[in-house]
């Protein structure tokens, strides 16, 4: 996969030089070039933005530097890429990258939009600061790239580079061969629409606090069992609405009472708090 990250804050973005994406981009499974917004100003304030049309509070990042940028960008993929002659491939035309602008007013993301996102083979990011960018700069990309505004959460930052490690970091640990054991990714919070168990490590008892007996039993498939119950247990009590989206088609009797228990029945293979279980916290 190929990444690139424009900003006018590029040394924001110094941490994804280090850990697993660090490494990923020194064994080759990750590229990821970071470029300053205000190399494609031509004045001499290498000016990035502007007052808001119809008034009011703040700055506008103006659309000709954004423009400038994206282009050098899609002109550098196509110099690096053997469709270049044509654009096409033998597949038919060739796909538009996907351009990510940060914004508190996109979609919000989340794990299944990780998983999409790490299918693409070219992801550009667009860290808007001040109030945003001029509202033509994302139709005029739209016929170049698959835009898609996304949020990281319903609160405001100052900028998007924050928003972007994130996402780069929960992206780039999907590719294959970045994490050392893809069993990590199989269970855990949010893979399968549940949170994951609690864990715990040596010593067996710590301050008076000893580890659940189950785990130290040897039976794999108590074991299992006793997890997957106490993924039930995290998920209603500290995120009630995920169940609410969780497909319950496939749980097992021992699963139901589980659920059972923490106040929840199967109505037509969707988890419903009981009438009878009070509020959900
Ligand atoms: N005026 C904008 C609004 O109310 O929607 C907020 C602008 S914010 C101060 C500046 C920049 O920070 C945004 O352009 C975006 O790049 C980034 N940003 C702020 N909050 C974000 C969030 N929750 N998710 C992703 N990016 C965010």
């Amino acid at each position: 996969m190929r990444i690139d990250v424009v900003s006018i804050f590029p040394e924001y973005l110094a941490p994804l030089e280090l850990s697993l994406i660090g490494k990923a981009r020194q064994d080759g499974l990750l590229e990821l070039n970071v470029h300053d917004l205000r190399t494609f100003t031509t004045d001499k304030h290498r000016t990035v933005d502007d007052t808001p049309y119809g008034g009011g509070a703040g700055m506008v990042m103006k659309p000709e530097p954004w423009a400038q940028a994206l282009e050098s960008i899609a002109d550098a993929r196509i110099a690096d890429s053997q469709e270049a002659a044509t654009g096409d491939s033998a597949d038919g035309p060739a796909k538009k990258p996907v351009l990510i602008v940060p914004s508190p007013a996109g979609e919000r993301f989340n794990q299944a939009l990780a998983y999409e996102l790490a299918e693409e083979e070219q992801l550009v990011f667009a860290c808007g600061r001040y109030e945003g960018i001029d509202e033509r700069f994302m139709e005029w990309a739209a016929a170049r790239f698959t835009v898609r505004p996304v949020s990281l959460g319903d609160y405001v930052l100052n900028g998007g580079e924050v928003a972007v490690l994130a996402m780069v970091e929960a992206i780039g640990r999907l590719l294959p061969g970045v994490v050392g054991n893809p069993e990590s990714l199989v269970e855990e919070s949010h893979s399968d629409g549940l949170l994951e168990y609690p864990v715990y490590t040596k010593p067996s008892s710590w301050r008076d606090r000893d580890v659940p007996a189950v785990l130290l039993s040897g039976n794999h498939g108590k074991i299992a069992q006793w997890r997957r119950h106490e993924q039930f247990r995290r998920t209603a009590e500290r995120r009630p609405d995920l169940l609410a989206e969780f497909d319950a088609g496939g749980l097992t009797r021992a699963d139901r009472t589980a659920f059972g228990e923490l106040g929840y029945e199967v109505v037509e293979g969707r988890l419903r708090r009981r009438a009878d279980s009070g509020p959900a916290d």
